[in-house]
């Protein structure tokens, strides 16, 4: 397939790569010059302009920082200048609202179109490892599937436009509440004088086990490999987390619902990555603990 790609960044580079080495011919268009560079190097073929990269392809995949930026760019720049009928991914993380409001356009524009959001950070978007939440007609989700497989390895379809964005920001708001609470929880543990990796031994086999724990742990040298090992380096940035929380409380206020957890998970790490932590990986937050 001919895809046309737009915003190479840390997750969209790895993933237009992914797309090459399934066999795709990737037009790949990035506003910065050095993303551009890089997307060459892993063999696509880069373009001057994001309309330029659409001409001519059957599908369009789109990987940017927000909402704001997804709508224009997709009124500006993809409709009519991708062909008719070509399928039109969108796998920024952005909010609910906007995603409909751009899926309705692209389908006034003849474009079936998916909200695709991953979950995995930059090692998955290089590993092709990712997991897809995709929202969308049967039909447009259809279209999308073949594409989406050649950079992730789950794709699950829920339900209509802008649901895949919904299971996104659920999902990173539990993430962020147990995340934590895991930090808590050690923090605590630690002062009531267990050892922490005596409490993990514990915990991530009795009731207070979650994937903050056992995948993820915020303690260095506890459980498997993470970020803590690393200084907290690399893994998911406390500014993404936080973008996703607010994302989160968002759709909440528009769907009249008030999660307190949520809230305050919003609060804590927007204090946290006030501090200068906005690109440290999230689980730092124990730190705040000490
Ligand atoms: P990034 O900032 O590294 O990349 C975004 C890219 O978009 C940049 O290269 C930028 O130059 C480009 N861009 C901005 N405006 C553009 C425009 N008008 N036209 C073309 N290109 C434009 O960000 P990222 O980490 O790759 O994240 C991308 C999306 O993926 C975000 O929505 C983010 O929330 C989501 N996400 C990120 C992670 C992660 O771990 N980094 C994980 C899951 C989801």
């Amino acid at each position: 397939m001919k895809i046309a790609f737009i915003g190479l960044g840390n997750m969209g580079g790895g993933m237009a790569a992914n797309l090459v080495k399934a066999g795709h011919d990737v037009h790949a268009f990035d506003l910065s010059e050095e993303a551009l560079a890089a997307a060459k190097d892993k063999g696509c073929t880069t373009y001057s302009t994001a309309a330029e990269a659409c001409e001519g392809v059957d599908a369009v995949v789109s990987m940017l920082p927000n909402g704001a930026i997804v709508k224009t760019v997709y009124a500006n720049n993809v409709f009519g200048h991708a062909p008719a009928g070509a399928v039109l991914l969108d796998c920024s993380t952005i909010d609910v609202a906007t995603a409909r409001k751009v899926s309705e356009a692209a389908a006034e524009a003849g474009y079936p179109m998916v909200d695709a959001p991953v979950s995995g950070g930059i090692a998955a978007a290089d590993a092709g490892t990712l997991t897809f939440m995709v929202g969308g007609s049967e039909d447009a989700f259809k279209k999308a599937e073949p594409v989406l497989q050649a950079m992730g390895k789950a794709v699950i379809h829920a339900g209509d436009a802008g649901n895949g964005q919904a299971a996104k920001i659920c999902n990173n708001m539990l993430l962020g509440i147990h995340m934590i609470g895991t930090c808590e929880a050690f923090a605590m543990a630690q002062k009531l004088g267990l050892d922490p990796q005596t409490f993990y031994d514990i915990s991530s086999v009795s009731s207070g086990q979650c994937w903050s724990m056992t995948s993820y742990c915020p303690v260095p040298g506890v459980g498997p490999t993470t970020p803590a090992d690393n200084g907290y380096k690399g893994g998911f940035a406390t500014a993404l987390m936080l973008k996703d929380l607010k994302l989160a409380m968002e759709a909440a206020e528009t769907a009249g619902i008030t999660p307190n957890m949520g809230q305050r998970a919003r609060e804590l790490y927007e204090i946290f990555d006030r501090a200068g932590n906005g690109p440290r990986d999230f689980s730092a937050y124990i730190e705040t603990l000490d």
